[in-house]
């Protein structure tokens, strides 16, 4: 049973680690999306709290990586 949780930067839903006590969780979950760090509080797999941490880098777009390399 997977739960997500929506990123507060890029309103997406990044998927909870499995070994994580969502029934008790307070700590920090990277964004799968955007890299973006975001401090939540899981009680009873509801969300608590939510802030974010550090905002995260979008990942660069590999088009733009090759017409920098040519
Ligand atoms: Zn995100």
């Amino acid at each position: 049973m997977g739960m997500e949780i929506e990123c507060l930067i890029c309103l997406k839903e990044t998927a909870i680690p499995k070994n994580l006590n969502t029934g008790n969780y307070d700590g920090q979950i990277t964004c799968r999306e955007c890299g973006s760090l975001l401090q939540v509080k899981l009680v009873r797999s509801k969300v608590e709290q939510r802030r974010i941490e550090r905002v995260g880098h979008p990942r660069p777009d590999p088009g733009m990586l090759l017409g920098a390399l040519a």
